[in-house]
């Protein structure tokens, strides 16, 4: 009787133990799924702007790129690079400057659509990720953010208002690409004609080439007697 007893009491305990012992896991494995949770987000999003980060982007853009061929569906990417940015540092100072970066991050993270991706490249440079957009929508997307940014000063916290310009660079995914770097480097390439244009302004690839392609190098030569 008396070991009945016993053994009856040994199971309640065990199971009070028992039950103690999940709720501690429990609790544990929420602290470890926030744990990796920030860490995650950490290694993904840029500390000053918090927008996604250069390797964030790249990792998304390339998944978007298999999904755009598997779909045969039109995918675009910008680059963008504020105008004279060493200036405004030099007038407001660095500091001035990092709050600017974030205003400008989050004014045109604002103008774009929950599948797009903006981030930071790097420094006053910013990649966004048009999935299902083709060359002429994103051109239209970058003027709507060019004139997103210089419509309206940015304001940092008790100063005068700053007015800014961006230039943008545009391009589409095309049949011969072979990875994210070509479109990079085309990007890259019409974002550096916006500039040599006069900043202020967004140039695609395919108006670069056309230009190209209808400049006649020998316009205003001398016929050859
Ligand atoms: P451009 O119109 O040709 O792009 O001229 P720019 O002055 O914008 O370009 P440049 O490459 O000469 O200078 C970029 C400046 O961006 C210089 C650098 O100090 C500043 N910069 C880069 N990263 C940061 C940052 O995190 N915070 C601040 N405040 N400034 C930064
Ligand atoms: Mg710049
Ligand atoms: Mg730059």
């Amino acid at each position: 009787m008396l070991t009945l007893q016993y053994l009856a009491s040994m199971q309640r305990e065990l199971k009070q133990r028992h039950q103690a012992l999940e709720g501690e896991i429990a609790l544990r494995t929420e602290a470890l799924t926030e744990a990796n949770g920030r860490l995650l987000e950490l290694a993904t999003t840029d500390e000053l702007t918090q927008v996604p980060n250069r390797r964030e982007w790249q990792q998304r853009s390339s998944e978007a790129i298999v999904r755009s061929r598997r779909y045969k569906d039109p995918l675009s990417i910008i680059m963008l690079d504020i105008d004279h940015f060493k200036r405004i540092n030099d007038e407001h100072g660095h500091l001035v400057g990092d709050v600017i970066l974030k205003r400008l991050s989050q004014r045109c993270s604002k103008n774009l659509r929950e599948i797009d991706t903006f981030a930071r490249w790097g420094g006053e440079e910013f990649v966004i990720l048009l999935p299902e957009t083709d060359e002429a929508h994103a051109l239209i997307v970058a003027e709507k953010l060019r004139h997103a940014v210089c419509a309206e000063p940015i304001l940092s916290e008790g100063q005068t208002p700053i007015s800014l310009t961006i230039s943008l660079g545009v391009t589409s995914l095309s049949m011969i690409d072979l990875s994210l770097d070509d479109l990079l480097r085309r990007a890259d390439e019409a974002l550096y004609a916006a500039k040599a244009a006069g900043r202020n302004c967004t140039i695609s690839y395919a108006q670069l080439r056309t230009h190209f392609l209808h400049s006649d190098p020998d316009a205003g030569k001398k016929p050859a007697a």
